[in-house]
């Protein structure tokens, strides 16, 4: 179980969920499963520098402490993080570095600008036809209709036949932004449910970013497709198994 001791030890964590953390209506029970796995993964990230991009368009994991937009991430600056020739002083002296320059919250970002959904977000409507690139927030528009060309408003995800992609583009921008951080740095990236339906949106970047990093570990979990690519036999592992499942199996340590 390397992924693990690694997930434990590392402050960067990309994760990436799939077509197995979507929820349909009516799926009560798997509903359950799903809310109480988003918990574990909080249990699991809630103090390092992570990321998530999920391909589920439902919108659920934004209900979930995971999307707060109250709660911030914790990012604490030491002062003495400036002169790192301070680390080798002996514990007086750190004591009394401690007490010169203590330590000093700064407030970093939400836990919901942490997310991003590539592929949209069911509770937000467009115009079906695409004349605008507004996007609605639920209840903004209750006929349904679009207020510019009078076509009806459909769920702001892939599957409109014009997707409008201005809703997730801010989001993107901040995540690549924290991706290209990741570089050369000890990050875990947990590929949760992930197949081949749409494999260039997480599963392909997910191989090539830990093909570069090379400290950088891929844990791939996938009811059906968790094999990992040669080149990074031995810096990866798979685990055959409903990535959902086996999140609440592992469970909060
Ligand atoms: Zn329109």
């Amino acid at each position: 179980m390397q992924w693990r001791e690694r997930l434990n030890g590392c402050e960067r964590v990309l994760i990436g969920l799939g077509e197995e953390w979507k929820l349909r209506e009516g799926q009560k029970e798997r509903k359950e499963q799903v809310l109480k796995a988003y918990e574990t993964l909080y249990q699991w990230i809630k103090n390092k520098d992570y990321f998530i991009i999920t391909m589920a368009t439902d919108a659920v994991i934004f209900d979930t402490c995971l999307g707060s937009d109250r709660e911030r991430m914790i990012c604490q600056k030491k002062e003495m993080d400036i002169f790192p020739a301070c680390k080798d002083a002996d514990s007086e002296m750190l004591a009394r570095m401690e007490r010169v320059f203590p330590q000093r919250e700064v407030p970093g970002d939400t836990r919901r600008q942490r997310i991003v959904a590539p592929c949209g977000n069911e509770t937000w409507q467009q115009c079906s036809k695409a004349c605008t690139k507004d996007i609605w927030e639920p209840g903004e528009i209750p006929d349904g209709i679009c207020p510019h060309c009078g076509a009806l408003l459909t769920g702001n995800t892939i599957e409109a036949s014009v997707y409008i992609e201005e809703g997730y583009l801010p989001q993107w921008e901040r995540y690549t932004r924290w991706l290209a951080g990741t570089l050369n740095q000890d990050t875990v990236i947990l590929e949760l449910g992930v197949g081949f339906d749409k494999p260039g949106v997480v599963r392909f970047p997910f191989e090539k970013t830990a093909y570069y990093n090379q400290k950088a570990f891929l844990c791939r979990v996938h009811r059906r497709f968790p094999q990992i690519p040669q080149e990074l036999m031995g810096r990866a592992e798979g685990f055959m198994e409903d990535s959902v499942e086996w999140v609440n199996h592992n469970g909060i340590q």
